[in-house]
């Protein structure tokens, strides 16, 4: 199939080797690796710009981290669900609004526990006895504190270090700070929510660099009808490869050759590699030449967290009508979260998000063994609860075409790494959640990268056959804005 532009230009598509006799050299094309928000956005904007476009995409679905699944009749996230930052500078925000998906707001700004806030919730300790919502007020302004002084730590000192040591300083420091008993274990539940956020550990997060992604306003809102309807919508009318795993990358003077596992290949002018970072630190996907080592410095440096989601859909309602429910515990390994679905969505169905080490060990587990042990954490907080009827069970730090779940800044690592993942090379442009210096972690990080890449690679491709004036600006469409419907309780 070929395509012509408003300017009856004739434009040839990116397209299997074997097929090419003779390339026009100014046939505008590109490949883009991976088919997650970054790949989708940049594609449609790459499409839209009147590019031929092929997305090769490993998995037999689209979406990436972003993954709604219907099982039980309704849509429930197993990796991204809420929109953070509800807001009309959200660059997903008019989207969103356009499509008429409701959001569930469950935290305003500068909320301590950042998706919560503390109004409708109930942490319980091991032996089922809920913790007084004022002690879980008190500690919140305790753990604030903390953070705050953290800040102090970090201004005196050169040497970068974890979370945890800056939070063993501030003790040392103020120990007026240190909790003992109950209220320390719910310290550690916030900060179990902490490395939720970050998909780590407190030992590996950067005291210097923790905070230097840009929180949007507006809180965060869950999607209730699930992400799905978004990516569907950006994917309408691309030409997407599914079940094709891209194992080689290789540039040249002219244009980018991609081959596939199956010995599939591709050849365009450029090619944009929105693979996860995980996947891209497994090297299982070869670059020839080899990428320069400030790019492989860059890759390899920026921390991959884990954080996973069992989903249980039980028969009836047992537990409590809030947001969600906790267990506290001596440290932040033992301690639970489990977000509340019937809340936000009226479906019966808690969502048990373990983070860091937890979620590394709960990911080896079978899909059975890990509902078992979720449940088992419900039972000790609510004895009367009944087995769910149903469960799912993510892996993201297993699944090959992850390896991950999101990135963060390890200790002693600069945050201009993000930026230095970003860099384009020659033809080769990346994009991907962990390639966003202010939103890394985020859908709308990646959607905002894939965009980017997308102009930059438009750019480059054009300039060099002197067409730049031929061609719309991507997403160069007039956006029409629509408000965010947002509920709340
Ligand atoms: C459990 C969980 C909860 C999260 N919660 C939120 C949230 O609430 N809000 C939020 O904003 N963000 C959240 N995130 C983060 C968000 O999902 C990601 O930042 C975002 O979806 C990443 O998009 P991406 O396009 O960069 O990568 P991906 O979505 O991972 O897309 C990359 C694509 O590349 C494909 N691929 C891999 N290897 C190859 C290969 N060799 N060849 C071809 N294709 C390949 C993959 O299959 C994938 O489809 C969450 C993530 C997880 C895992």
């Amino acid at each position: 199939m070929e395509l012509r532009n408003r300017n009856t230009r004739q434009l040839r598509p990116a397209m299997c080797y074997s097929k090419i006799k003779n390339r026009h050299p100014a046939s505008p094309s590109a490949i883009i690796i991976g088919a997650g928000f970054a790949g989708i956005a940049a594609a449609r904007a790459l499409h839209d710009a009147s590019f031929q476009v092929i997305v090769l995409e490993s998995r037999d679905r689209i979406g990436g981290r972003v993954c709604t699944d219907y099982t039980f009749g309704f849509p429930v996230d197993l990796g991204a669900s809420w929109l953070h930052g509800v807001c009309n500078e959200n660059p997903l925000a008019p989207l969103i609004g356009r499509l008429g998906l409701p959001l569930y707001r469950t935290s305003g700004d500068n909320s301590v526990l950042y998706d919560h806030d503390l109004e409708s919730y109930a942490l319980f300790d091991m032996d089922g006895n809920q913790v007084p919502q004022d002690l879980v007020v008190k500690v919140g302004e305790a753990f604030d504190s903390i953070l705050k002084e953290t800040d102090k730590v970090r201004q005196g000192c050169n040497e970068d270090m974890s979370i945890q040591q800056a939070f063993s300083l501030v003790f040392k420091r103020r120990p007026d700070l240190q909790l003992e008993g109950l209220a320390n274990k719910v310290l550690q539940w916030y900060l179990c929510r902490m490395e939720g956020w970050f998909a780590a550990d407190a030992e590996t997060i950067s005291l210097k660099c923790w905070d230097e992604a840009i929180l949007l306003p507006g809180g965060h809102g869950l999607m209730v009808r699930g992400y799905r309807p978004v990516i569907n919508t950006l994917a309408k009318g691309l030409d997407i490869r599914l079940n094709s795993r891209v194992s080689n990358i290789s540039r040249h003077h002219d244009g980018v050759r991609v081959t596939t596992e199956s010995g599939a290949t591709f050849v365009a002018d450029a090619a944009i590699v929105a693979a996860p970072l995980g996947v891209l630190q497994s090297k299982s996907i070869k670059f020839e030449p080899r990428l320069p080592e400030w790019k492989e410095e860059a890759i390899s440096d920026i921390g991959v967290g884990i954080e996973n989601k069992i989903v249980l859909h039980f028969e009836k309602v047992f537990w409590p009508n809030v947001e969600f429910l906790g267990v506290v515990a001596d440290t932040a390994y033992g301690c639970s979260y489990f977000l509340n679905l019937h809340k936000a969505t009226g479906h019966r169905v808690l969502v048990y998000m373990p983070a860091g080490k937890l979620a590394q060990d709960i990911d080896k587990m079978s899909d059975e063994a890990a509902a078992n042990f979720a449940f088992m954490q419900l039972e000790k907080i609510l004895p009367d609860a009944s087995p769910p009827i149903q469960y799912l069970v993510s892996h993201w730090g297993s699944d090959i075409n992850s390896l991950g779940s999101y990135s963060y800044d390890k200790v002693g690592k600069s945050h201009d790494l993000y930026e230095r993942l970003r860099i384009p090379i020659d033809n080769l442009f990346f994009a991907g959640e962990a390639t966003s210096a202010l939103y890394p972690g985020s859908v709308h990080g990646a959607y905002s990268t894939g965009l980017q890449a997308a102009e930059d690679c438009r750019m480059r491709v054009l300039e060099r056959y002197g067409e730049l004036d031929l061609f719309q600006p991507v997403m160069g469409e007039e956006i029409v804005s629509a408000p965010l419907l947002i509920s709340r309780m």
